[in-house]
């Protein structure tokens, strides 16, 4: 099948969040370039016109949806708010007086911000040169007093992806006592070889919950929709602090709408990553030593980066040292990126 890509990818142009003066391309959230399906629109649009109605006291269409679709049971699923809804959630249910969060950092700025929210100390494990999460340091992190540590694949902000045979042997390095956030936010733009068996994790780690996102490659930032599957037992203990009402049919609409839709989506997906490729190859090319990437943003190590996009009023998220962090998939975005910055090295 063929799918032509005739509607653009302006959304980064137009879209104006309160920057000052305004951006002329906001890249700073890593969101998806596209703006939703035509059918995943119609159907969003149907369950609007019964917004008088409340939707169910406790999700459990979507949750049962997901199931089916990601090969567990309904009870294995919990949504919410976007990850970041799941992640507070499954933070919520897990902590304790005195209990830590061990991450790699940076990393998604949800984390440290929502560890201060739960009173949870975050323990930071700095990326190795390459970028990667150091899961030799992270294990050393862990002692008794870690609820949670959390393993972003790929990583944010460098997009790097750890191999999944240091994963496996992390998680079996890791006490049972300890669960695995593993955030796969943006899980769907790895390649084939990049991709582990989740399934197969959780038939050997019961501490593990997996953590995804309508976010990024279903392009529904919009619509907050996330969740996070594990054994049922964890997933029960993380489903208890379900906020009633707290999960939309406009979201449970978009959900179904977006399965039926896969290889548009995925259409869009490879339209992105090509467009990384192309941009990333152009970054190195003027020297810019950027990550490879294996997600729908590119991180261009600094110092300087962030202050000329921000002179050439390209919004993107900024690092203390200089370094810059932008969302790809529109051409004329990256290719404004590249002039910016191009002078640089
Ligand atoms: N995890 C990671 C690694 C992220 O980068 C993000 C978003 N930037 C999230 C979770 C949260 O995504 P959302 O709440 O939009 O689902």
């Amino acid at each position: 099948m063929t799918i032509g890509f005739t509607e653009d990818t302006r959304s980064s142009r137009h879209h104006r969040r309160r920057t000052r003066p305004p951006a002329r391309f906001d890249l700073s959230l890593s969101e998806n370039p596209f703006p939703p399906l035509p059918s995943v629109l119609r159907a969003v649009n149907q369950a609007l016109a019964q917004a008088n109605r409340y939707p169910e006291f406790l999700p459990r269409e979507l949750p049962e949806n997901i199931a089916r679709h990601i090969g567990v049971r309904g009870d294995q699923v919990v949504v919410g708010s976007g990850a970041t809804g799941v992640a507070m959630q499954i933070m919520q249910s897990l902590t304790f007086d005195g209990a830590e969060i061990v991450a790699g950092t940076p990393t998604f700025d949800g984390y440290p911000i929502m560890a201060e929210m739960v009173g949870m100390t975050l323990v930071a494990v700095p990326l190795d040169a390459a970028g990667n999460q150091d899961l030799s340091a992270t294990r050393r992190a862990i002692d008794k007093r870690t609820a949670i540590v959390v393993v972003c694949r790929p990583h944010n902000p460098t997009g790097t992806v750890v191999s999944s045979g240091e994963l496996k042997s992390f998680l079996s390095a890791v006490p049972d006592r300890v669960t695995v956030i593993l955030d796969e936010a943006y899980a769907e733009f790895l390649g084939p070889e990049d991709r582990v068996d989740t399934l197969a994790l959780l038939r050997k780690h019961s501490n593990l919950l997996v953590l995804r996102t309508f976010s990024k490659a279903y392009g529904l930032a919009g619509l907050r929709i996330g969740y996070a599957y594990g054994r049922r037992e964890l997933v029960e203990r993380v489903r208890r602090l379900q906020l009633p009402f707290g999960v939309s049919a406009g979201a449970v609409a978009a959900v179904s709408a977006s399965y039926a839709a896969q290889p548009e989506l995925a259409a869009r997906i490879r339209h992105i990553t090509e467009e990384r490729e192309a941009l990333r190859n152009a970054l190195l090319a003027c020297g810019h030593p950027v990550p490879r990437s294996h997600a729908n943003f590119l991180y261009l190590p600094g110092p300087g980066v962030a202050t000329v996009l921000r002179r050439a009023r390209i919004a993107a998220k900024a690092y203390p040292d200089g370094s810059a962090r932008i969302a790809v998939g529109d051409r004329e975005a990256g290719r404004a990126v590249l002039e910016a910055v191009a002078g640089l090295r």
